[in-house]
């Protein structure tokens, strides 16, 4: 059979990688190793969070899958951080995993252009260096001129649970061995890494009655901007808190010696940001008690997952520490928490494009790439997918910029930089993260979506509208002017605003931290003509203009400064500031522009500025 685009995985990555060719009408086939399990949540029943949130956000304003699914099948949505600042607010939603598969599922199997096979991919079909199709278990060749790996945790997929040891992908799904090990045989560098997630509780053994309550928002928010606001009304759920105490932690630290974390029965490193609960115990020795969300993995199904107790003790250890803990004494488990090694491609091996720079045409999306969490991979799942469509189609590259998306920072930082450790996005990791907020997703990216076929007009024609209608709303409030006349004072008097003593534009009074929406109508009842987002957008836009302006000269500077020449012969060893490790790339590949050495692995914005300074040093110095 011939394809034009193969994607091994119906993970998270898998699912956005396949839906995206096919939707630009390339033919593409997902393979996987269990159909049933399209869309599965490996560890906790939620999707988003802080930074997490913006990628689910950003997938979503260019056509991909996971806001609308996560929508459909919410059990509990809140937005995290909503007193501060929009460029740190996070949305988060609890899922009904089940719900969620079946979603993702229907979605793939009801797409144009996409088929699905349950089959093991065993080895790839490359010649000259250039892929050609996938064969697997079952003797099956596929061919197809790109092939995406989306294969999560399961390339030699090893569980420990105490000091028992299974190959596994995930518990009770098949590891990837031959397709890991012929990855090997290509030379690509392959690294170990480690994750691991709590055991899931049988929802009738739970005393929730002695635990906090953690409801969902009051007026939950749709994650995507597809999903029509007025009528959202999701059944929530509450999540339940309570905490480990000196008994849990007494428990855990007697029996260290039987953890595979400590006893080098685990060599690939963790999470940092994600420990276990027995790395936190040893970590944190002086903490009273850790905090414990006991999170419904379902609307109907009784399981429930222990947030922050992720554990590969043996089960045994994990029954009596749990059944310390307020609320849970008589705690049955359904299901043992556990740890996972697996391989992953050094991601330093992709080029931006997520294309493996030694095989033309293959491509790696996802925790494959060393990364952690259901919408890192999601996110570089429809990045390869676009970019092996377009590929296909002959069209030019789709890479997204670090100004221009957190989806854009995500990529840079793993092909530049490459990574040791289980990488997770933060909004820390943004030089813009002013102009990358959750709530402009749509309005920087749907150009994208638009351009690539991956958005309905209906939808097009609504964010073109609110674009238009801000925009229209800024120039307003820059042009118009308000002066301090008896009636104006007491008009913000009566909105408990402070008065003016001189006459100022409406953008500078809007720009006050207490303004709200309501306040704006208030005061400017021409914008009651706008929707509530708009109102929403004008107000942040009034509130940091002053600052969104200073990042957005900051990225024009650093446009300009990409498109500077490095003059013929320019001498890097002489840059001091430079490690060697970046001055041998440098002096091996001898970029033209500042933006083909920003391609390369290692070579770090900071290194850039170096460059630069230097090269226009040498300029002068002519
Ligand atoms: C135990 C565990 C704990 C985790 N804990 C956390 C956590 O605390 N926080 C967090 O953010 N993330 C956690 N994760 C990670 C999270 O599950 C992943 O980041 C996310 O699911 C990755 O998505 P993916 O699509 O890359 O891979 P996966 O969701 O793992 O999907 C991989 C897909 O590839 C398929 N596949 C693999 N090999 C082949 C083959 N040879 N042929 C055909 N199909 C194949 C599989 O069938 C599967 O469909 C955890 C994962 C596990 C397993």
């Amino acid at each position: 059979m011939n394809y034009d685009v193969i994607v091994i995985g119906g993970g998270h990555a898998g699912i956005e990688a396949s839906l995206a060719p096919a939707r630009m009408g390339v033919k593409t086939l997902m393979v996987t190793i269990l159909a049933e399990q399209i869309g599965a949540s490996s560890c906790n029943p939620a999707i988003g969070g802080l930074a997490k949130g913006h990628l689910v956000k950003e997938l979503d304003a260019m056509g991909g899958e996971m806001a609308l699914a996560t929508d459909a099948t919410g059990i509990q949505f809140r937005i995290l951080n909503g007193s501060k600042g929009p460029a740190v607010r996070g949305s988060r939603a609890q899922i009904d995993m089940d719900r969620y598969r079946i979603y993702m599922k229907n979605v793939i199997l009801n797409t144009p252009n996409l088929d699905v096979k349950q089959e093991i991919v065993e080895a790839l079909i490359i010649e000259d260096n250039k892929v050609l199709g996938v064969e697997t278990q079952l003797g099956n060749r596929y061919m197809a001129k790109k092939v995406i790996i989306a294969s999560g945790t399961f390339l030699n997929g090893l569980i420990h649970i105490g000091e028992k040891k299974q190959q596994a992908g995930r518990q009770g799904e098949f590891a990837s061995v031959k397709l890991a090990e012929y990855l090997r045989g290509l030379g690509i560098e392959i690294g170990r890494l480690k994750t691991g997630t709590c055991a899931r509780i049988d929802g009738s053994s739970i005393d929730f009655s002695v635990m906090e309550v953690q409801g969902g928002d009051e007026n939950p928010t749709p994650f995507s901007f597809r999903t029509n606001r007025e009528s959202f009304n999701p059944t929530q759920l509450p999540c339940h808190v309570t905490y480990t105490n000196e008994d849990t932690h007494h428990i855990i630290e007697s029996n260290f010696y039987r953890a595979p974390m400590f006893s080098g029965q685990i060599e690939g490193m963790g999470p940092r940001y994600c420990p276990s609960i027995e790395d936190k115990i040893n970590r944190f020795r002086d903490r009273p008690r850790h905090q414990i969300f006991v999170e419904p993995q379902t609307l109907e199904a009784n399981e429930y997952y222990i947030n922050g107790m992720s554990t590969s003790l043996p089960t045994d250890v994990q029954l009596s520490m749990i059944r310390s803990v307020k609320g849970m004494e008589s705690a049955k488990i359904v299901r043992y928490g556990y740890a996972i090694e697996y391989d992953y491609v050094q991601p330093t091996e992709l080029k931006h494009t997520l294309e493996t720079k030694k095989i033309e045409g293959l491509y790696c999306a996802g925790q494959i790439n060393g990364t952690t969490g259901y919408e890192e991979a999601a996110s570089q799942g429809m990045m390869a997918g676009i970019n092996a469509g377009l590929s296909v189609k002959g069209e030019e590259p789709l890479v997204l910029g670090r100004h221009e998306a957190y989806i854009g920072v995500l990529i840079d930082d793993l092909v530049t930089k490459g990574t040791k450790e289980p990488y997770r996005m933060f909004t820390s990791r943004s030089e813009y993260r002013l102009l990358l907020r959750e709530d402009n997703a749509d309005r920087r990216l749907y150009r994208y979506g638009e351009k690539l076929g991956l958005l309905d007009e209906e939808y097009l024609a609504k964010v073109k509208q609110k674009e238009r209608d801000i925009a229209e709303a800024v120039i307003y409030l820059k042009e118009n002017f308000v002066t301090p006349t008896k009636e104006f004072i007491e008009k913000l008097l009566s909105l408990d605003e402070e008065k003016i003593n001189d006459k100022v534009s409406l953008l500078d009074l809007l720009a006050r931290a207490s303004m709200s929406s309501e306040k704006i109508i208030a005061l400017v009842p021409e914008f009651k003509k706008y929707s509530d987002e708009v109102v929403e957008q004008i107000l942040i836009e009034a509130k940091y203009s002053r600052y969104i302006d200073k990042q957005k000269n900051q990225v024009d500077k650093m446009k300009n400064m990409l498109n500077v020449k490095i003059p013929e012969g320019f001498e890097f060893s002489k840059v001091s500031g430079l490690s060697n490790e970046i001055i041998e790339k440098l002096e091996d590949i001898m970029p033209p522009t500042l933006f083909n050495a920003s391609e390369i692995s290692g070579v770090t914005p900071a290194a850039l500025e170096i460059l630069h300074i230097y090269i226009k040093m040498a300029q002068k110095a002519r």
